[in-house]
């Protein structure tokens, strides 16, 4: 299909949904109202239902262990949203069976029809964001913009993998005219799926890092094992119904539970695997890509790691337009997003007068249960974080210059949560937690005289996922040249570092954050699921 014919389908069906309202985290700040209407029944609908036995879902049937988890809301602990299955080696292998037994069809099948299957996928999920979008709030305290913005994600990641096998033939392509004289030869590129592939996602954004790199290695024509964050496997489960519904095959989408050291291991030392596609820490990241380089030959491996993104801010910025976007990507998900702002470094000249703009809008955070309308900031996601919390805090008090923030909240009902205040610091830069990604509500703070020396201190950390900037049009270049992070921004109110789309902004990290150099989102990244065959033909003469 034309380029232009796939832009106008997916402009058309934006329009169809919720008046002409698209949702993006760029455009999430002023939703109209009937999506809070259908946000607050989803919430109720969940409340009244919730704490079944969820199951797994293996060669399309239903699959139960007898040792379950629990999984609870991090809003509050007392909410059992539901029991889930503690898969060990023994589902794992079978999933991979399941999806190996599945591979030959799938692959074999009309890539066009493969991506009329994952249309209606990608179509399921809009049906459903309401109903996911209230779990993934319940299960991981994310607010309801963000929330809805990660089902939304997802249905639009599926979406740009499709229109990607559109616009490039399936990966089938004509190759020049073979220079050999005398023989009539036909040269084509086919890009041909691995087989199996194993996706492993992080809690942060539990829908689209699951959904899209499940959703590129399924339009490529690889069968997929899921296994979810033990924190978020809820939505996980919803996930593998949307694939399952829009009929995805029995055995092509299997989805699995339980710990990232038993079937998680599993799946990453399994030889039946053909390629990986893991979103988490650096620590477990690189474990699964020494351990899968193990194997015996070389398989793909596209590991999305951890994040330490700073934002630099010159005299010459709108310093309401930088405190504005740096408070939102400080904060936004409690500072637990792989992009999240947690380091902002202040010309000098500007830093007092920044800093109390960021600090205004910082202190008027309404905090509390997410699934609120009136709350932005939920809680942390689990009872590590939360302690951990506590543990940079009291070190950050001793090193550096706590604003505000660095105390739990435990007023009233916060205290059945994990509920953490949102905290700016004042920090020497030869401080170890510059370097540190703690993954929570902590921003930390240094002036610069130096624009050179800014960007050199902005590249001094082992990660390079994303940065944001806010200065003139002339420094702009200085940190587009020089900056060592695969997504970047300046001037961006909505978000400093935050904030990226399918098909607007590939996602994707340098350095410690990410393996493959290619991001999500973007225009190179369905061929990462795929090998390729040179198929040259000679016609009689
Ligand atoms: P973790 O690395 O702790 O876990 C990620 C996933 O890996 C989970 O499903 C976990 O399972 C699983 N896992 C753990 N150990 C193993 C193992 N030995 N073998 C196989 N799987 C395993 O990350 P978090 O969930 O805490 O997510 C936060 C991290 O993710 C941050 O570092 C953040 O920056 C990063 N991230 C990166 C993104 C990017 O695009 N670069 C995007 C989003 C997040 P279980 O939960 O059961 O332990």
């Amino acid at each position: 299909m034309a380029a232009k014919k796939v832009a106008k389908k997916a402009a058309k069906k934006a329009a169809k949904s919720n008046g002409s309202f698209k949702l993006t985290y760029a455009t999430m700040f002023n939703p109209p109202e009937v999506m809070h209407t259908n946000f607050d029944k989803a919430v109720a609908k969940f409340r009244a239902e919730m704490g079944k036995d969820v199951p797994m879902l293996i060669n399309g049937e239903d699959r139960f262990t007898e040792a379950k988890f629990d999984d609870r809301s991090p809003i509050n602990t007392d909410w059992l949203l539901g029991t889930f299955q503690k898969g060990g080696v023994e589902e794992g292998k079978a999933a991979l069976a399941a999806a190996r037994a599945a591979a030959p069809q799938w692959a074999n099948l009309k890539w066009k029809d493969r991506v009329k299957i994952l249309r209606k996928a990608a179509a399921q999920i809009e049906k459903r964001l309401y109903e996911i979008g209230a779990v993934v709030a319940m299960e991981i305290g994310k607010n309801r913009m963000e929330s809805l913005g990660d089902v939304q994600e997802t249905a639009d990641l599926i979406s740009y993998y499709c229109d990607q096998m559109e616009l490039n033939n399936g990966y089938i392509k004509p190759m020049g005219k073979d220079p050999l004289v005398g023989y009539n030869a036909t040269n084509v590129s086919a890009l041909k799926p691995y087989g199996v592939w194993v996706v492993i996602s992080p809690f942060n954004f539990p829908f689209a890092l699951a959904g899209g790199p499940s959703g590129a290695a399924l339009a490529a024509g690889n069968t997929v094992v899921f296994k979810p964050a033990s924190d978020t496997p809820y939505s996980g489960r919803l996930l593998a119904e949307c694939f399952r519904d829009a009929g995805v095959p029995a055995g092509v989408f299997n989805y699995v539970t339980g710990g990232g050291s038993t079937i998680g291991q599993e799946l990453i030392s399994n030889p039946e695997v053909d390629g990986i596609t893991f979103t988490g820490s650096y620590d477990v990241g690189m474990h699964i890509y020494k351990t899968f380089a193990t194997g015996k030959h070389p398989r793909p491996c596209i590991a999305e790691m951890g994040g330490k993104n700073p934002a630099i801010v010159t005299a010459k910025a709108d310093l309401d337009v930088a405190a504005q976007g740096i408070m939102r990507s400080a904060f936004g998900l409690q500072g637990q997003k792989c992009s999240a702002c947690s380091r902002v470094y202040v010309e000098n000249r500007v830093k007092d007068q920044f800093v109390e703009k960021l600090l205004d809008l910082t202190n008027k955070i309404a905090i509390g249960d997410p699934t609120q309308r009136a709350n932005w900031l939920g809680p942390v996601a689990n009872k590590n974080s939360y302690h951990d919390y506590a543990n940079y805090s009291e070190e950050l008090s001793q090193g550096g210059e706590i604003l505000t923030g660095g105390k739990h909240l435990l007023e009233g009902d916060l205290g059945k949560g994990y509920f953490c205040a949102p905290t700016l610091v004042y920090l020497p830069t030869d401080h170890r937690l510059w370097k540190v990604e703690m993954f929570l509500p902590i921003t930390t703070i240094a002036g610069y005289d130096d624009l050179d020396a800014a960007l050199q201190l902005a590249n001094d950390v082992d990660y390079g996922l994303t940065a944001g900037f806010y200065g003139s049009k002339k420094q702009m270049q200085l940190f587009f040249d020089n900056i060592e992070a695969g997504v970047t921004y300046a001037n961006r109110p909505q978000g400093a570092t935050t904030g990226a789309w399918p098909g607007f902004q590939p996602f994707g990290g340098w350095k410690g954050s990410g393996s493959t150099g290619k991001a999500g989102g973007s225009l190179y990244y369905v061929p990462q699921y795929l090998h390729e065959q040179s198929q040259t033909i000679i016609e009689k003469a």
